[in-house]
């Protein structure tokens, strides 16, 4: 597997400061074989080495994590991102009927959808009606029938004996119909074919015209693996869509179809398909599907205990420091201060937080050279000067600016920055109800 390619191209690298570039480039070229093998398109690859590499040179090493995991979590976050971060949803229209058509080639699971979105609009206090636009097939509009009679929801469809209809004219009837109808969300499903062709696009255009669609669902066999892209990019052309449908996920394909066309068309993936039955059916989760092209969901579980783990002891050791004697050291700020620079866009995170006035104030003035200027400055001092900065006179300060290159001004900022961080740990430390640190204890 991926992960055991990595650990062999990472042993003897722990302890290093920074990932070098030989060993991303190593990394790269696994995670290159490894999106190949889950039968993602070469341009995707390609594009998607090139932003996992610059992030993985970017990074600091992390001290929970060994450098193979390292590389592993920032291939699994672009994954996500890429993948579409959080899912979107169905964007309704503001008078009903809200108006979903669904296309893809024969056979990838547009009428079984239909009969899932149904259900699932249904479950959701909508009252949805199927279309039956697929006249091609002399099965097609019974099978329609059927599932939306397992989904309990209504279905339009031309009268049998009227012979062949035209599919376009059918849709344009089910509108006024669900109108009339009250009926809120309108599937419409259409045919189609083996391959990519013209005829079969120019009626779904033709359909598209006559129901204005809220969404067009590309539906897609996750199977169907390289070929993804090109049947994506026909039917962008030919038809455009909003949105993706994976079908067929309980089968062993990897998914790397997910990855093709999300990254070809730009087009959210917005739900997925898990086998025949109406209840196989889930909005898309880009997580479960990244740990599923990388085929690791294992080592995405233990990255996440062994960083978890990691926070918990820095957390413990912090809140021991605060709860002795000598309370929160220069040490400890120097520390947090690292740790905050390897947190990265999370601090961003916590500065958004609402009531962090004090604390988004100090992360957005915190940049890396100034992270090491500080560094210099703390290990310049001795470690008594350390524990007990209150001992840190003008003489000392100037002995210290000189040590570590700065001016005084520089040393004398740190030691009010570090006062103000000692005076909000000690509140938080008083809130949290930490043993003897409460104001109760001064
Ligand atoms: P359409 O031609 O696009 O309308 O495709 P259908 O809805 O008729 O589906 C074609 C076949 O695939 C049928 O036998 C379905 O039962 C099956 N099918 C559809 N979706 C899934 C799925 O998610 N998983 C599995 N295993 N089979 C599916
Ligand atoms: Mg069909």
């Amino acid at each position: 597997t991926l992960s055991d390619r990595l650990d062999k191209v990472f042993t003897g690298l722990r302890g290093k400061g920074r990932l070098s570039d030989a060993d991303i480039d190593a990394t790269a070229r696994e995670i290159r074989i490894a999106l190949l093998e889950a039968d993602v398109a070469l341009p995707v690859v390609r594009e998607f080495i090139g932003s996992v590499k610059e992030r993985a040179r970017g990074a600091a090493v992390s001290q929970a994590l060994n450098p193979a995991q390292q590389i592993i979590k920032i291939v699994n976050e672009e994954l996500v991102g890429i993948l579409g971060g959080e899912t979107r949803r169905i964007r309704y229209a503001k008078t009903s009927p809200t108006v979903i058509m669904l296309a893809g080639l024969q056979g990838a699971g547009k009428t079984t959808l239909a009969g899932k979105l149904g259900r699932w609009l249904k479950a959701q206090g909508h009252t949805p009606l199927l279309v039956a636009c697929d006249l091609q097939r002399p099965n097609a509009v019974n099978q329609l029938s059927v599932v939306a009679g397992q989904a309990g929801v209504d279905v339009y469809a031309p009268q049998p004996g009227n012979g062949v209809g035209d599919p376009i004219e059918v849709a344009r009837e089910s509108i006024e119909h669900a109108r009339r109808t009250m009926h809120d969300v309108v599937v419409v499903d259409t045919a189609g074919r083996l391959g990519i062709d013209a005829e079969l696009m120019a009626q779904a255009a033709g359909i598209r015209d006559a129901v204005q669609p809220d969404e067009t669902l590309f539906v897609v066999d996750a199977m169907i693996g390289q070929d993804a892209v090109t049947t994506a990019i026909a039917f962008q052309e030919g038809v455009g869509f909003s949105g993706v449908v994976l079908t067929k996920l309980d089968g062993d394909a990897r998914g790397g179809a997910a990855l093709s066309v999300r990254g070809v068309t730009g087009q959210p993936i917005m739900f997925a398909s898990t086998g025949e039955k109406l209840a196989d059916f889930d909005v898309f989760h880009p997580e479960r599907m990244a740990s599923r092209i990388l085929g690791m969901g294992d080592v995405l579980t233990l990255i996440e205990q062994a960083e978890q783990a990691f926070d918990a002891e820095q957390a413990e050791k912090m809140a021991g420091k605060l709860a002795s004697r000598d309370g929160f050291t220069l040490e400890d700020f120097l520390e947090q201060m690292m740790a905050i620079r390897k947190m990265g866009p999370i601090a961003n995170l916590l500065g958004m937080l609402p009531g962090a006035g004090q604390m988004k104030e100090q992360l957005k003035n915190i940049d890396d050279r100034d992270l090491d200027r500080t560094a210099a400055i703390i290990r310049s001092m001795t470690p008594g000067e350390r524990n007990t900065p209150k001992i840190i006179n003008a003489s000392r300060r100037v002995r210290i600016a000189n040590g570590s290159g700065v001016t005084v001004t520089e040393v004398n900022s740190l030691l009010e920055r570090f006062a103000q961080a000692q005076k909000m740990m000690g509140q938080m430390a008083g809130s949290m109800g930490m043993p003897g640190m409460g104001p109760m204890s001064k």
